[in-house]
């Protein structure tokens, strides 16, 4: 049962520095052995990796999974089946559901049903502040008893600084990692969009860099002063990047992520008025993107996180400003990030590609995950890196379709994901 032979595939494990042309074998839900050449032995299924990557599942510590409570947009079930069609083997999930994860009965709740229904493994991040209000602390002591992996407000940014310093030095003294979307909401309010040039040819509110880059100031100085790790979601401006590059070098505990859409896409997605490309942060501008390219290629930014956000169709089929902000990212990621790499004048190894989407992530998160070593569990992911294909969002796994990147043709698919030593997904 469960016993694989992969044969003749390019293993990738940046934690060891591998790259190289072999075979990997998976026994009793375990990475068993690797080697250049292994030997067939009985019970085992043979599967043919010649020209394909086979590296660690992927890790996105940036997911909306919507449960409890808006099981119409996803589920643990159908997003955890987005997750392994898109190569991801763990996940972490965020804590806006309705009710907010903010308490640990909640927590180990969802632990729990995602180890029933979910077929990829799924990890908690915990709410930051009482019912994500941004007003009082959370039991962070029970909170990591019960299993969450960090603390974050996403979505309902905490606007007082002297919460989020009473926050961060709770967080710190039990060694949870703080988790921000960086919004000054004074500054942002009413916005549907990145205000420049687009909207105002659109007449549409925008939010200004500086509604991001405040609060990565105010956040990166409470973490030096506080000593808590902070984590930065979804980096989207070049002054952003800049600041984050500074606090680094002062030796401030700071690590960030970046979302293949803002690697990808700039405010112009938006002349349309389509509403699946409002999302928040909002798409930005081109010397934006760029700055974001670079900060991935000189290590500012940490690692690729989906911030996986689904909506129903009919929230989504509302007017630009009166859509809900957000956008699907699991089953695209993949695809997406090798476009990206495809189109930059000196594209990344596939090596740092593994580490951006599976290595640096499970690091950040400290998640047991983003490793090839023997003896660890088999998630494991077989990618064809030259396969092309078309997004149509009807073929997607999720319970959403709000993806921007519908009708686009991405590079590299996902031909098989192993979790624990199980396929949890085989493409066609
Ligand atoms: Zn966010
Ligand atoms: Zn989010």
């Amino acid at each position: 049962m469960n016993a694989y032979l992969l044969k003749n595939g390019r293993i990738l494990d940046p934690t060891q520095h591998w790259d190289m042309r072999g075979d990997l074998r998976v026994r009793e839900g375990r990475i068993a052995e690797i080697a250049p050449v292994l030997t067939p032995e009985a019970g085992e299924t043979l599967i043919d990796c010649t020209g394909c990557w086979i590296a660690p599942g992927l890790v996105d510590i940036h997911v909306h999974l919507r449960e409890p409570g808006q099981s119409y947009k996803e589920t643990l079930q159908t997003g955890g089946a987005a997750a392994v069609a898109g190569g991801f083997t763990s996940i972490c999930c965020m804590p806006n559901t309705d009710p907010p994860l903010d308490n640990p009965t909640l927590v180990r709740e969802i632990l729990a049903r995602a180890k029933r229904e979910s077929p990829c493994k799924v990890y908690v991040v915990a709410a930051l502040t009482q019912g994500m209000r941004g007003e009082l602390p959370c039991d962070y002591h029970a909170l990591k008893q019960a299993g969450a992996v960090a603390c974050s407000d996403d979505a309902f940014p905490v606007q007082s600084a002297e919460v989020m310093r009473r926050a961060m030095l709770g967080c710190a003294a039990y060694g949870l990692p703080v988790v921000t979307h960086c919004e000054d909401q004074t500054l942002s309010a009413g916005a549907s969009m990145h205000a420049g040039a687009v909207s105002a040819l659109l007449g549409l509110k925008g939010a200004p860099s500086s509604a991001e880059t405040v609060q990565i100031a105010r956040n990166a100085l409470l973490a030096q002063e506080t000593g808590c790790a902070l984590h930065i979601q979804h980096l989207s401006t070049a002054i952003g990047v800049s600041l984050v590059r500074w606090f680094k070098a002062q030796g401030v505990p700071i690590t960030t992520e970046v979302t293949p859409h803002h690697l990808l896409l700039t405010e112009s997605a938006c002349a349309q008025f389509d509403p699946d490309a409002k999302m928040n942060p909002p798409l930005r501008t081109e010397a934006d993107r760029e700055a974001l390219t670079q900060g991935v290629r000189d290590g500012v930014i940490d690692c690729i996180a989906t911030d996986h956000a689904p909506h129903a169709p009919f929230e989504k089929a509302q007017p630009f400003p009166a859509a809900p902000f957000g956008v699907l990212g699991l089953e695209t990621a993949l695809g997406c990030v090798l476009l990206w790499n495809a189109q930059l004048p000196q594209p990344l190894e596939p090596l740092q590609i593994v580490n951006l989407l599976s290595t640096a992530p499970a690091r950040v998160m400290g998640l047991p995950a983003g490793t090839l070593q023997v003896g660890a569990p088999a998630d494991v992911v077989v990618i064809d890196p030259e396969r092309r294909w078309r997004v149509n969002p009807a073929e997607l796994h999720s319970q959403s379709r709000n993806t921007p990147f519908k009708g686009w043709e991405l590079i590299g698919k996902v031909r098989y994901t192993f979790v624990d030593g199980t396929m949890r997904h085989a493409a066609e």
